[in-house]
């Protein structure tokens, strides 16, 4: 593996800055590195997260090659100039960095691995970023064949929601060799305000799945706390104040609120529609239970938790945002 960003860059005949190296002062030297820099980046996966993602590093002034099973989303950036792949594997013969933003574990071995995937046609040196949120037993798995193919993979997915997606402050928590870290950070802060190195391969996942299975906890005290309150006789409006400026205080309580009407630009008050899906949440919590399987550790809410997002999946909330969960806990009678 190389040592530096700066000497895998230059194996693959696209050179880019590193962050470690520093300009030689040169006014050629600074300008080579500016227009290296913006190389063709590959995206794949243009949904809720990846369409504002990929349109901040646009903003950043990075061309992009993308692709996504439904063609029809990558509409919008194509008719901005940018080019359009017809499968994952012609994305890599044609970029030497990709991000990859998909739904879960199966998705991404696709894309990886499948019959025309990035690995048919991936290029010594290359860096290949997935930031979807997946099994981390998996992430080590696509590291592995990456390396085989001489390029390096890191685990990088996010917290914030499609609000910070939107407005570049998604916090990225990154697993992978340390070296690489600075070549993957000049890409990802384009895309978030922290880009945090939590170690090698697949810890970037266990980092995310921890948080997801303490939103998802947050979330359902939440939605029952506000119907709890209002089936008091409480506002709504009124209530959420004063968790938020209370101890009861949380991402789902003052950035998120599950009860329409509370925040204004959150799923809550578009019927639950975009943000963060339920099935997705339920996967996640999936992923939070095989862990604590397999480190022997109890987590009596998070199983609790992933129980009350898979009914909530068989019951007609499945693609709707996981704040309806609020909606869930209405529909159930007072008795
Ligand atoms: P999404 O379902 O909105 O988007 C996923 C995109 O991937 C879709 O456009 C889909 O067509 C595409 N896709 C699926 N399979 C593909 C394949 N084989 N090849 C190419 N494209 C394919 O999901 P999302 O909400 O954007 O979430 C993406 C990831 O980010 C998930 O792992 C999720 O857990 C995680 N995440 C989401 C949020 C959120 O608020 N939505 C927040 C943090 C993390």
């Amino acid at each position: 593996m190389a040592a530096s960003l700066g000497f895998r860059g230059a194996a693959s005949g696209l050179w880019y800055w590193s962050g470690r190296r520093r300009p030689v002062g040169s006014l050629a030297a600074v300008c080579s590195r500016s227009m290296a820099s913006k190389t063709p980046v590959g995206f794949i996966g243009l949904g809720n997260m990846g369409n504002p993602m990929a349109k901040n590093l646009m903003k950043h002034g990075y061309p992009l090659i993308l692709y996504d099973v439904f063609p029809d989303v990558c509409k919008e950036f194509k008719e901005a100039g940018e080019q359009v792949a017809s499968s994952p594997a012609e994305v890599a013969e044609k970029a030497d960095r990709i991000i990859t933003m998909l739904p879960s574990s199966m998705n991404s071995v696709e894309v990886y691995s499948g019959a025309n995937g990035i690995l048919k046609k991936v290029k010594k040196g290359s860096l290949l970023i997935d930031s979807s949120t997946i099994d981390p037993s998996v992430s080590k798995e696509l590291a592995k064949e990456v390396e085989k193919m001489g390029a390096v993979f890191m685990d990088a997915p996010v917290s914030g929601g499609v609000g910070a997606a939107r407005s570049g402050n998604l916090t990225f928590m990154v697993g992978g060799v340390e070296d690489e870290f600075a070549a993957a950070q000049e890409l990802l802060e384009c895309m978030g305000s922290n880009v945090v190195y939590c170690g090698a391969v697949g810890t970037g996942q266990s980092a995310k799945i921890c948080n997801n299975m303490l939103l998802a906890i947050s979330m359902i005290g939440t939605a029952e706390a506000m119907n709890l309150g209002i089936r008091s006789g409480l506002d709504p409006k009124l209530l959420a104040k004063i968790l938020n400026m209370s101890s009861g205080r949380c991402w789902s309580s003052d950035t998120y609120n599950p009860v329409p009407g509370v925040m204004h630009g959150v799923p809550s008050s578009n019927n639950y529609q975009g943000g963060f899906g339920t099935t997705l949440m339920a996967k996640d919590l999936g992923l939070a239970q095989d862990s604590a399987t397999s480190t022997k550790t109890p987590i009596l809410l998070g199983s609790l938790a992933h129980q009350i997002y898979r009914m909530m999946c068989s019951k007609g909330y499945s693609k709707k945002d996981f704040s309806s969960v609020f909606q869930y806990l209405r529909e159930e009678e007072p008795f």
